[in-house]
């Protein structure tokens, strides 16, 4: 059995943690890794830019566009390894206190992971920006994919995702569950992020400096690691040993 399997098995309050590595296995580029979405500009344009608040609500077009290939393509994706791993874990109750992931690509839930917490909010859901009439990814990518910024069938309102751009605020009970999960474990999973986006990298902050037994599971390293009862560079291999757990 390897050092995961055997941490795993003596484990029974695990909580997890998710980026974009995660999901780089079922092929979805990571946003800030070597070849990220973030390193280069789309049309001249930087992504932050893109995804900022001011900018969504003069030309929400300039986002639709980009997000024809970075949000509404997921059903060209599967869940990868990790995303199946995770699953299993919570199945076989490892995982009571969930899967806090920085992802908004709706994958854990595809895995059949039922308690995930989505720190930088998700696609699944949208809102009118004037009455608040809500809209499900289902309605709203097929109208994106033609080209068109899709509108309120209530108001004519503008329609935005529940993603949390830059000038939002990121949703304050899902991060004080956060916390409380992440101090409160025997065991925090730390895996596909780089920690450094803000607050979300707290959370497994919070576990490694309250004691809590953390593993980081990253292709490159991380601040925490020095912190970590282990560190495992390949997802693939971490995903194998958890999926025997
Ligand atoms: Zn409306």
């Amino acid at each position: 059995m390897g050092a995961l399997a055997e941490i795993v098995k003596r484990s029974r309050r695990i909580v997890a943690f998710t980026g974009a590595g995660v999901s780089t296995l079922s092929g979805i580029r990571d946003f800030r890794g070597k070849n990220g979405v973030y390193r280069q500009l789309w049309h001249g344009y930087q992504v932050e830019e893109i995804l900022s608040l001011d900018c969504f609500r003069s030309q929400p077009e300039l986002f639709y566009e980009w997000a024809k290939e970075f949000v509404y393509s997921l059903d060209d994706y599967r869940p990868g390894a990790m995303h199946t791993a995770l699953a299993h874990l919570e199945s076989v109750g490892k995982l009571p206190l969930g899967i806090y992931t920085q992802n908004i690509d709706l994958l854990h839930q595809r895995a059949g992971s039922r308690q995930v917490y989505e720190i930088h909010g998700s696609p699944a859901q949208h809102h009118c920006l004037r009455c608040r009439t809500a809209l499900p990814y289902a309605e709203v990518a097929p109208t994106v994919m033609a080209g068109k910024v899709p509108r309120c069938p209530k108001c004519g309102g503008l329609i935005k995702p529940d993603i949390v751009f830059y000038g939002e605020n990121l949703d304050e009970d899902l991060l004080q569950r956060g916390f409380a999960a992440f101090g409160g474990a025997d065991l925090a999973l730390v895996m596909g992020s780089s920690l450094t986006v803000y607050p979300a990298a707290a959370l497994p902050e919070a576990a490694a400096r309250n004691g809590v037994p953390t593993v980081i599971i990253n292709e490159q390293p991380t601040h925490l690691d020095d912190l970590a009862v282990l560190r495992i560079e390949s997802l693939e291999e971490a995903a194998k040993e958890l999926a025997g757990c």
